[in-house]
């Protein structure tokens, strides 16, 4: 992969920060996008000389656009900003939840992707992964607004990939089920810890950050030709979204 650049939103924490350091260890570039400067300054400092900080807003058009004008080249874009807000019924959500996750999760994506296509064309090779959810394929009480964002990224991902049929560029949607990750559960119940623990309460082997980054870097890196569609990804204790296996002392 030696001079292969690979572009990763929300490279702060979580899926990001795995995914970034594994595919620095494959051999890219990385460039590592998120809003907390600070945190990716850290990271890029432990990555080495491959990894590159760029502290954005992935929702900012003009800054994603001003970004991608530093950019010499792109072979990979991760789009994985994301998350949820909330987890009300449909009868109570806050219209502004919804708004927010639909500017990060889809707009933010359509800025990424739209600016960098040029340079992902131009590298002969260029692949899109999209994060979107298992959330962006089934629905469950509480979940709508993020159901719906993330129906939204998976309705981008099947589309461009129509667009770019005759392109040298592959469009591949990975969509995890359960992932404990220290920021995403916390995020979306607005910092309340016991809210967050009780997603992920008596599951003894959720996902890791670290296997998502393993399914990205595994699909990114098979041969050009080869498009990995769509990857749902659970652990093997979540059979379906509401078919958890919890064990309780
Ligand atoms: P985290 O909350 O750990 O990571 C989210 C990342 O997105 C952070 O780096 C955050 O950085 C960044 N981000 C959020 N908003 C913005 C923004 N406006 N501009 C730039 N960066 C932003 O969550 P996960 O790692 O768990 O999730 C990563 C992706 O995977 C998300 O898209 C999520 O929806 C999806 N996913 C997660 C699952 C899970 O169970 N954890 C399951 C299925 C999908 P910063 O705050 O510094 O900007």
């Amino acid at each position: 992969m030696h001079g292969k650049t690979a572009v990763i939103t929300g490279a702060s924490s979580g899926i990001g920060e795995a995914t970034a350091r594994r595919l620095a260890a494959e051999g890219y570039r990385v460039v590592l996008v998120a809003r907390r400067a600070d945190r990716l300054a850290k990271l890029a400092a432990e990555i080495g000389e491959a990894a590159t900080a760029a502290p954005l807003d992935v929702t900012d058009a003009a800054a994603v656009k001003a970004f991608a004008e530093t950019l010499e080249s792109c072979d990979v874009l991760v789009n994985n900003a994301g998350g949820a807000v909330g987890a009300d019924h449909v009868a109570v959500a806050d219209p502004a939840d919804w708004l927010a996750m639909y500017q990060v999760n889809v707009l933010g994506t359509l800025h990424f992707t739209q600016t960098l296509l040029p340079k992902l064309v131009a590298s002969g090779a260029g692949t899109v992964v999209m994060l979107s959810s298992t959330a962006g394929h089934i629905s469950y009480e509480g979940g709508a607004g993020y159901s719906a964002a993330k129906h939204g990224v998976h309705a981008m991902a099947e589309t461009l990939r129509l667009e770019l049929f005759d392109q040298p560029v592959r469009v591949i949607e990975i969509a995890p089920g359960m992932v404990k990750t220290d920021e995403f559960a916390l995020n979306r119940f607005g910092g309340d810890e016991g809210k967050a623990a009780a997603v992920y309460a008596g599951v003894a082997e959720p996902l890791l950050a670290e296997d998502i980054a393993d399914c990205v870097a595994w699909a990114v890196t098979r041969p050009a030709h080869v498009n990995v569609d769509l990857m749902i990804v659970r652990p093997r204790a979540q059979a379906a979204q509401h078919k958890v296996h919890r064990v309780f002392d």
